[in-house]
């Protein structure tokens, strides 16, 4: 289970999270609605350690973690809403980065696993082109194996279907699902009602304060 307890956090003299709590149990997918500029970013960034907190705790399997420090890193990872890609490197490079400098796995090892992963998401024949050459959904999913790599127990999605043709939403849509039955736990940032209604199993409304 993930618990998060009272974030609070403010930017300057604003404050865009007051207490704000929830837990998700284990396979399940939380999709956090609410209107433009309510702060649902800024939770996300909070949760998966890219922005600081001012207050509020996050435990993750009865454990109280850090998601700013490198080892919880792995443990909650993030799909960037532009995926992030790095752009000189090849697919299969991408994905064995961060496992080989941050776990330290030899090449073989990662390379290995990441063919596993990309023979699931049907993109083993696109493990040596660039981010270039790829459509906005085959770098979604780029994205996706390359945060599965790291086996985290938490993924984060902002806005997973914004930069996707609408007709992609059902596919992104599946691999959320498909996710669940690995036992993730998955947080998905979305403006699309219709798509969270598909995926979620609660739906959180982060709306602005003050
Ligand atoms: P949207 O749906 O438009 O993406 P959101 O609900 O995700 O919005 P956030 O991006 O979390 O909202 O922003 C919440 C508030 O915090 C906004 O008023 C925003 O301007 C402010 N904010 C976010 N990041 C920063 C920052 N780094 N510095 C200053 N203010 C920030």
């Amino acid at each position: 289970m993930l618990e998060v307890k009272n974030i609070t956090k403010s930017f300057y003299q604003k404050k865009v999270l007051d207490n704000f709590s929830f837990k998700v149990n284990k396979g399940e997918i939380v999709c956090l609605v609410g209107p433009s500029g309510g702060g649902k970013t800024t939770l996300l960034r909070c949760i998966s350690g890219l922005e600081e907190m001012d207050a509020g705790e996050i435990w993750l399997e009865n454990e109280l973690i850090d998601p700013i420090n490198q080892h919880s890193g792995s443990q909650i990872g993030v799909v960037f809403q532009d995926f992030n890609l790095f752009p000189h490197l090849s697919v299969m490079e991408n994905l064995t980065l961060a496992p080989m400098l941050v776990t330290k796995e030899n090449k073989g090892e990662a390379q290995e696993k990441a063919e596993e992963i990309l023979e699931k998401l049907d993109l083993i024949e696109r493990k040596n082109h660039y981010p270039y050459q790829l459509s906005g959904g085959q770098k979604q999913r780029v994205a996706i194996a390359r945060a599965l790599l790291m086996r985290p127990k938490v993924l984060c999605y902002d806005e997973p279907t914004s930069a996707l043709d609408p007709s992609l939403r059902d596919s992104v849509a599946q691999n959320i699902l498909s996710l669940k039955e690995e036992g993730i736990i998955q947080i998905v940032v979305t403006h699309d009602h219709d798509f969270a209604k598909k995926i979620a199993n609660q739906l959180i409304e982060v709306a602005s304060i003050g």
